[in-house]
């Protein structure tokens, strides 16, 4: 603990010299982000640099879980509270438990409280085979009641870092340098908000919110391209907003407020898209067998048998709907259209902007796009940035209203 802290207050102390020396020296012309001509690059504003402490961010990385892989590059403690547990040059590939309450690693016992493991390098854990920049925490039964005897992982890291991993894993990195830069800064506004939002909680973000694989899929070009729009989030009414993205919108984004039921603001109120239809996801089918849908669905009511429907409800400007019906020999259960689509498989039903038609012992779902459809289309993005457009022109396409700042 102390380690970390002191660690932690040597990065501050770095942090605040960077900050002032920023404030002092961010002039238009060291700014080497190719962006659009008619707009100015954004200095970091004073009004929001107390967000710059968003620049640590909780990621939970496993849940539930009983043992983990575990493999450490670097000089090594692990800790609890003020005492050092272990320490050690390098950890081959140990396996890390939690049995009987007492968490171990390699056979050696840690025990029972919350645990931190911190590397002097970042970049230097590896576990489960992937490698996190931050420090990380082991916590027993993060979500209560789950089950004595398994633990959770969370990582500690900066929210840089955590934006190049999002990168990395969310987008393909040769992809056009605009269009990763647009959506870095849509990252990095959704975790920003991720962060304040669940700032009391025992961790901010996880893999559900944004696809995550640590340093697995990052190469340097994407740390670049990140370190160029470091610190740039979009903001509307003075404030940070989910910014919400997905692969393909199929024609026009969704009200967030259909989708997801949340405020209707203005960014994220659905735009006419018209920059992806070289997707591949632009257009999909398949056909699902009823029984294997019919299994899936059992998970959120069992008497689920003998469908005989599914169709799409409330029905937006964009196709996506907000609720499926599915019709069965004993009644009518609806459901979230969302939920539904990542219950049966995203990788089948590919967004909730699709029809149904029975096909003998199967359903058949035609349908537009891959993703929610809220926020920034990903191939829109792409198919703008091949048009000539530039990230900050992007960005006020897909999210209208909006002002960029520099937080930090
Ligand atoms: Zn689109």
């Amino acid at each position: 603990m102390l380690l970390l802290k002191t660690t932690l207050n040597k990065k501050r102390a770095i942090l605040y010299l960077v900050i002032f020396a920023m404030l002092n020296t961010l002039t238009v012309s060291c700014w080497e982000t190719p962006i659009s001509r008619e707009e100015h690059p954004p200095k970091a504003d004073k009004k929001h640099i107390e967000e710059r402490f968003a620049e640590d961010i909780k990621v939970l990385l496993l849940r539930n879980i009983n043992e983990a892989l575990l493999a450490i590059y670097s000089p090594y403690k692990f800790t609890q509270g003020n005492t050092i547990l272990v320490e050690g040059n390098i950890l081959p590939e140990q396996l890390l438990r939690y049995n009987n309450g007492e968490f171990s690693v390699g056979g050696k016992l840690l025990g029972s409280e919350q645990i931190q493991v911190v590397a002097q390098s970042n970049g230097a854990i590896e576990l489960n085979g992937v490698r996190y920049y931050g420090n990380l925490l082991l916590l027993p039964d993060v979500d209560q009641g789950k089950g004595i005897g398994k633990f959770s992982i969370i990582e500690l890291t900066d929210i840089e870092s955590y934006i190049a991993g999002v990168i990395g894993s969310e987008m393909p990195y040769d992809w056009s340098p605009e269009a990763l830069r647009a959506q870095a800064v849509t990252a990095r506004t959704f975790a920003v908000y991720q962060r304040k939002k669940h700032a009391d909680a025992t961790y901010h973000t996880d893999g559900l919110s944004l696809a995550y694989q640590g340093l697995k899929k990052e190469k340097r070009e994407l740390n670049i391209i990140v370190d160029e729009t470091r610190g740039i989030v979009m903001l509307y009414n003075d404030q940070v907003f989910p910014a919400y993205f997905h692969s393909t919108c199929g024609g026009r984004t969704e009200d967030a407020n259909l989708i997801f039921h949340q405020d209707s603001i203005p960014p994220l109120r659905g735009i006419k898209c018209g920059f992806c239809n070289t997707s591949k996801y632009y257009n999909w089918q398949t056909e699902i067998d009823k029984t294997s849908l019919e299994r899936k669905l059992k998970s959120i009511n069992p008497g689920i048998a003998n469908i005989y429907a599914i169709q799409p409800v409330g029905i937006g400007p964009g196709n996506h709907s907000s609720m499926v019906q599915i019709c069965y020999a004993g009644g009518t259960e609806e459901m979230n259209a969302n939920a539904f689509r990542l219950l049966i498989g995203s990788e089948n039903v590919r967004s909730t902007a699709f029809n149904t038609e029975i096909k003998g012992h199967a359903i058949k779902f035609t349908g537009k796009g891959w993703g929610h459809g809220v926020g920034l289309c990903q191939y829109g993005a792409q198919g703008m940035a091949e048009k000539g457009y530039k990230w900050l022109e992007i960005l006020k396409y897909y999210y209208p209203e909006i002002e960029i700042k520099k937080i930090y």
